[in-house]
Order: C-alpha cells, then sequence, then structure tokens
C-alpha cells in the first residue's frame, strides 16, 4: 500500500464560493500548515476542490485528523489510500484496504459507492461500483455484499491522474477560514456564553481579540487566570490572539454610590461597552462581540439591550441572541469550554449586584443617572489598569 497516509479534506461552503475562491482555498490551506507546523514531512496541496493532505506513515494520523478537524471551512476529512487510475490496480489497492478494514473493525459486508471525476476514464461509475465490490469479494473471502446497512461502505473516486478509495468521514466544523471576515473585540468573561460566542464568530471566518474586566480585589486572581484558561481553549481554534484586561472597580463603586441601585447592572454594561469600543478602535476591529441572549437575565432584556447599544457607535454581535440556553451549553460542551465555564470564581457583573435590577430600563432615566457621573473621568482612569495577556493556542 502507499509509503504515506493521505487524507481528503473537504471545504464544505468554502466550494459555494464563486469568484473569490481561490482566495477562501488559499486561506484554508494556509491554516491548515499553520497547524501542522509541529509535524516535518507533512505536504497539503489543494486540487479540484479539495485539499489533500500527506503524511509519513510514522506520524500520528489520528492526531492530525483531530487538529484539521478543527479548521474553519474544514467540512470533513477521510482517510484515504491512493491508486493509479486503472481499474486492475484500484481493485487491488481496495482489496488490500478492505483486509485492513476486516482486521481492524471487524467488517463482515460492504458496499461500493463509485464516482467518476474524470469523464473520460472508460469504465462508468455504476460499472465501476460493481466490478471493484466484485474484486473484493474475490480478494476478501470472509466478506459479502449488503447494500442497504453496511458494516462499510467503501468509496471510489476516480480522477485523472489518481484514483482515491476510502470508507470513513470525520466530521468538521464547517464555517470560512480564519481571517477572511475582518477582527472583532470580544467581551469575556468567565461564564458559558461568551466563550460561544467568540467561537461562533471565528467560526465565520473572523479573527477575534478578547476584552476581559475584573474588580480586584473583589474577583480574585483565580478568577482571572479562569478567563485565561478559557481564551487558551478559544485559541485552539481561532489562533493567537490578545487580551486585555481592565479593573473596572472605580467605575462600579462610583455607580454604586451615585445611581440608583435597581439601574446598576445595565449601568456597568454600558461602560463596558463604552470602554470595549475604545480598545477595538485602538487594536483595528470593527465589531463588538457578546455573548448575551435575549431575555436571559434583566441586562439582556428587549429594553436592556437597546439602552446597552445606544452607547456605542459600533456594530455588536450578539451570535448567541435566539439560542436557548440548554442549546448554547450543548455548544459549550461540544467545543469544550463547558468544563472551565462552571468553575465556581466570581465574576465582575456579579460583584454590586442589585436585589432588584431594572429590566426594562429608559434610556432617558438612564442618561439622567450617567449625567451624576464624570463618565471620560472614570474611563480615562480605569484604562490605565490595561494589561494585555497573549494567548496562544499551543
Ligand atoms: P457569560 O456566560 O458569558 O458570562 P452571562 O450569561 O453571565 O454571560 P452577563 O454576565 O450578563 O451574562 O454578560 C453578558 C455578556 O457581557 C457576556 O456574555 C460577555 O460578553 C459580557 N461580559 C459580562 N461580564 C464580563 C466581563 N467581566 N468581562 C468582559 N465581558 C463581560
Ligand atoms: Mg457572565
Amino acid at each position: 500500500m502507499n509509503e504515506r497516509n493521505t487524507l481528503i479534506v473537504r471545504c464544505g461552503e468554502v466550494a459555494l464560493k464563486g469568484l473569490n475562491k481561490p482566495y477562501f482555498e488559499k486561506m484554508l490551506v494556509d491554516r491548515i500548515k499553520k497547524v501542522l507546523k509541529e509535524f516535518e514531512n507533512v505536504e497539503v496541496k489543494r486540487l479540484e476542490g479539495l485539499i489533500f493532505v500527506r503524511a509519513d506513515k510514522s506520524l500520528d494520523i489520528d492526531k492530525i485528523i483531530g487538529i484539521i478537524s478543527k479548521v474553519f471551512g474544514v467540512a470533513s476529512i477521510s482517510p484515504a489510500v491512493e491508486s493509479e487510475s486503472d481499474m486492475d490496480r484500484i481493485g487491488e489497492t481496495a482489496v488490500a484496504f478492505m483486509l485492513e478494514l476486516i482486521e481492524r473493525k471487524g467488517v463482515k459486508t460492504f458496499k461500493v459507492d463509485a464516482k467518476r471525476a474524470d469523464k473520460n476514464f472508460p469504465v462508468k461509475s455504476p460499472d465501476i461500483a460493481r466490478q471493484i465490490g466484485a474484486k473484493v469479494l474475490i480478494g476478501c473471502k470472509v466478506l459479502s455484499v449488503d447494500v442497504h446497512n453496511p458494516d462499510a461502505l467503501l468509496f471510489v473516486d476516480v480522477r485523472k491522474d489518481k484514483t482515491y478509495i476510502f470508507e470513513q468521514k470525520v466530521s468538521g466544523f464547517g464555517g470560512l477560514p480564519l481571517g477572511t471576515n475582518g477582527k472583532g473585540l470580544v467581551l469575556l468573561s468567565g461564564g458559558i456564553d461568551s466563550p460561544v460566542a467568540a467561537w461562533m464568530m471565528a467560526k465565520r471566518g473572523m479573527l477575534i481579540e478578547a476584552m476581559h474586566f475584573h474588580s480586584y480585589p473583589y474577583t480574585s486572581e483565580r478568577a482571572q487566570e479562569k478567563v485565561a484558561d478559557l481564551a487558551k481553549i478559544i485559541a485552539g481554534y481561532t489562533g493567537n490572539f490578545r487580551m486585555h484586561s481592565i479593573n473596572l472597580l472605580p467605575i462600579q463603586e462610583a455607580i454604586v454610590e451615585h445611581c440608583p441601585e435597581e439601574e446598576t447592572t445595565i449601568l456597568v454594561r454600558r461602560f463596558m461597552m463604552r470602554i470595549a469600543e475604545k480598545v477595538a478602535i485602538e487594536r483595528n476591529c470593527m465589531m463588538l462581540i457578546t455573548g448575551e441572549n435575549l431575555g436571559q437575565v434583566a441586562s439582556q432584556t428587549a429594553e436592556a439591550l437597546v439602552v446597552t447599544d445606544a452607547v456605542v457607535k459600533m456594530p455588536v454581535m450578539r451570535p448567541l441572541i435566539a439560542m436557548d440556553k440548554v442549546d448554547i451549553m450543548d455548544k459549550a460542551r461540544e467545543i469544550g469550554t463547558f468544563e472551565t465555564s462552571i468553575k465556581p470564581y466570581e465574576d465582575c457583573c456579579t460583584v454590586f449586584l442589585p436585589k432588584h435590577p431594572a429590566t426594562k430600563p429608559r434610556l432617558e432615566r438612564i442618561l439622567d443617572s450617567e449625567s451624576k457621573l464624570d463618565a471620560e473621568g472614570l474611563i480615562e482612569k480605569v484604562m490605565l489598569t490595561k494589561e494585555v495577556i497573549n494567548i496562544y493556542e499551543k
């Protein structure tokens, strides 16, 4: 059989792009090369709408598949064997492939599905399937054909230069390659929602940076480490990014001192947005991203979101807005952030939480309360506490 392991990587939505398709494909190939750069002897090439990854047999192919499956833009991956595009060679390769599957997975029944991408190939697709199926039956005595519910569905993809034979399809997340859709600043708390929001925007090709607010010493250093841990998990998908961290405590204290208690949360949120917008502009981010979700808590009612939005000019992306909490939690489990998110460290939002937060804040009232504060002065003051933490994907 082949000296190298071959992976067929399918591009999903990238394949639907029109004139921009070469650009998206190149971005995807570059990203795959980057995540695999720790391995020597790996080749990544695109051909006819697919990406082929060839890795030396000595390398851990399951690990490589796992890494590629986290790359946004990848729809699925199949470990494949290659053959010359000649019926005898294809037959031999298919037999060897199936013998290995029998040994590894105890396969007893099979079916062949064939596709002829090269229309000049002399045998038509249904005949390829039939003839290769017959060869496999002769070569693998323990196998029988089951067209309805086979243990193994063997795909034969005949192309001009080569034929690829594969069985398994490992799903990727789909989406678009990183870096094809600008950069956004995600307001990252230690909770369940905002890491999922960051992941969802990055899945559509957006690069991210993160903004975290703490209330040290009311919030502990351990709480900040938790956010960094979450950021690191996200970076496994988004690549390295910067996390900006600011102490919001002076603003929270001023609000508690001068404004009505029930407005505390919404006022704090408006300050968060103002500061985030400033940082976003400095860092060339074109959007803010939050994990807000309609109706989840008092500060996320329709009225509260309108009042929050009114303070910034920059668009605010809320990818979780219409999801149910159970679905957000499932997503968090799937992407690997859930266990860290539920660790019990306090968030700055829980410091000074009002007993009865306003659920239908009115903008005039909020503006009136804010007029009692020196907003610009407070923002300047907390900006001086800004630290930058570099988050690395590995
Ligand atoms: P999460 O699970 O992400 O913490 P949540 O359900 O707890 O969200 P809130 O605490 O009201 O909701 O926060 C709403 C959104 O505001 C968060 O998803 C996040 O984008 C942002 N946010 C909240 N707290 C912080 C913080 N300490 N630093 C940065 N952003 C924050
Ligand atoms: Mg929170």
